[in-house]
């Protein structure tokens, strides 16, 4: 089987209910990046940014895998589909999809806010006074702006294998994880599904797909059962 690489963004999830923030002036659902998803945010403000994240883990409750989602899942069948990606939702793994690695971190999870290494299933709400198992104070386990991104050597070995690379929904200005384009193979398809230009849409081997993912990947998914 060839290996089909997917590095997903916000925008896969978008057409599921979720917000991408780059679409919204800089705004995550109303609040200000710096306030929800940096380490000086959380020192200000920590029950600020322990309610964001509680609600964003509730709202996974009311949303479900789209068709972009679900097509990733059933080309399981024809390749070695592994998904690196961007979003802090389940959406990939409710869909099916079984190899899914998070850069970003996940709702799901909480970290001890000493020690990110010490990583708990969160279900419930996180509250101030909730201690991991180290004595600290539980954070959400989502990496933060200005945060190192722990799975990304993981991710570069996995791009470094790709035979079709497809980039969804994401706007590629996230560093590290926008530099995965520069590790794939020489010899890789790319494939980039987004309704916005970014500046590898047109770079000289690049399949620029200009669609939502859902429309795009109904589109693509002939193309790509035909590199088989
Ligand atoms: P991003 O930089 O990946 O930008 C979102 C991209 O989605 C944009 O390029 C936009 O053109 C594209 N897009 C919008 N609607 C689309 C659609 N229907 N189909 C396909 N593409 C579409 O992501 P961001 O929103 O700037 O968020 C940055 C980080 O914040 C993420 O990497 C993640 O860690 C976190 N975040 C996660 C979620 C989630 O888990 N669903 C949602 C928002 C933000």
């Amino acid at each position: 089987m060839k290996n089909l690489v997917v590095l997903s963004g916000a925008g896969i999830s978008a057409e599921s209910g979720i917000k991408t923030f780059r679409d919204s002036n800089g705004l995550w659902e109303n609040y200000r990046v710096e306030e929800v998803a940096s380490p000086q945010g959380w020192k200000k403000n920590p029950a600020l940014v322990l309610d964001f994240y509680n609600q964003r883990r509730k709202q996974l409750h009311t949303v479900h895998p789209n068709t972009a989602h679900k097509i990733l899942a059933e080309l399981q069948q024809f390749f070695n589909v592994q998904i690196i990606t961007q979003n802090i939702d389940d959406l990939h793994e409710r869909a099916g999809s079984a190899q899914v690695l998070h850069l970003h971190g996940e709702l799901l999870k909480a970290c001890s806010e000493r020690d990110k290494s010490l990583i708990l299933k969160q279900k419930k709400d996180i509250k101030l006074g909730d201690f991991a198992p180290d004595g600290h104070q539980l954070r959400p386990y989502i990496v933060w702006f200005g945060e190192e991104v722990p799975a990304m050597e993981e991710a570069v070995q996995i791009a470094r294998t790709a035979d079709i690379f497809l980039v969804v929904g994401t706007s590629l200005q996230v560093y590290p994880a926008a530099g995965l384009v520069h590790e794939i193979p020489e010899n890789c398809e790319l494939f980039i599904i987004n309704p916005q230009e970014s500046i590898f849409s047109f770079s000289k081997n690049a399949n620029f797909i200009r669609e939502n993912a859902t429309s795009g990947m109904k589109k693509l998914v002939d193309v790509i059962m035909a590199l088989r």
